[in-house]
């Protein structure tokens, strides 16, 4: 492996003389409000259109990121409040692969607007784009560790790729998978490739917090599962609960859309 893989960059200078303005700007969120809140955890978050999903099938009905949230169904046409800010979801893109301090910026926002919980939740649309994006992400993790920090994505194979390659995942950063297809009954099983791979993935001494996996279900089957995701019964918001965060659950089901 190369050494540049493993080096985890940081500017102490920069970070040091960081502004409001300049750490927006860094990490493409606008000015007056930073980083974007997610009503339903109620804490900050960032993310990016779901354009650049780069495993999701948006058209397969069967594939769980068909029915994302932040989409028209089985497109990539937002909805919803993200319809308003597709200019600086897309923009993201080119701030997370191009931005020279995006990883200084983000810490400076995330502790500027730390929420009394101190979580932070990555992605509540879009997903991880390549190991070096997913490395900016970490360090940003090892540089609050006060912040409990969750991160869904669909990409095992850059979660893979680091974890093979000895890059530490640190205690704060809960990253849970997520099965590709949908739970349409009961008794079918769509986690078994993801509970393979945390298992595997587990073993590994640098995953310093253990990888989970999440699934998405249709109502019988959410009704049915002794994982569910307790949002559906509390007006779907998170309230006091913080499995996502916290890791205290192997997996989680969430209730379709
Ligand atoms: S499991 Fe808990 S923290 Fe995660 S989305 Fe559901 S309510 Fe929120």
């Amino acid at each position: 492996m190369s050494i540049s893989l493993l080096e985890q960059s940081w500017d102490s200078e920069y970070y040091d003389n960081l502004d409001w303005n300049t750490a927006c700007d860094e990490v493409g969120v606008s000015r007056k409000n930073g980083l974007p809140k997610t009503s339903k955890m109620g804490c900050r978050s960032y993310n990016l259109h779901p354009l650049f999903c780069n495993s999701a099938r948006h058209d397969d009905p069967n594939d769980a990121c068909a029915t994302c949230f932040g989409l028209a169904a089985m497109t990539t046409e937002l909805r919803g409040n993200y319809k308003f800010h597709k200019a600086s979801l897309i923009a993201r893109w080119d701030k997370i692969m191009n931005s020279e301090h995006w990883t200084e910026a983000m810490v400076f926002l995330i502790k500027a607007q730390a929420t009394p919980d101190f979580k932070f939740r990555w992605h509540d649309i879009g997903d991880i784009q390549d190991i070096f994006h997913f490395k900016k992400i970490i360090k940003v993790a090892e540089m609050t560790p006060k912040f409990a920090h969750w991160i869904p994505t669909n990409e095992y194979g850059i979660v893979r790729a680091a974890v093979t390659r000895g890059i530490v995942i640190p205690e704060n950063l809960h990253i849970t998978l997520s099965a590709r297809k949908k739970q349409m009954t009961p008794d079918m099983t769509v986690t078994t490739e993801v509970e393979e791979l945390c298992i595997q993935l587990n073993k590994h001494k640098n995953v310093k917090k253990d990888i989970d996996y999440t699934r998405v279900a249709l109502r019988e089957a959410y009704m049915a599962s002794e994982d569910q995701c307790p949002s559906w019964f509390q007006n779907h918001e998170c309230q006091d609960c913080r499995i996502c965060f916290d890791g205290t659950k192997k997996s989680i089901a969430f209730k379709k859309h």
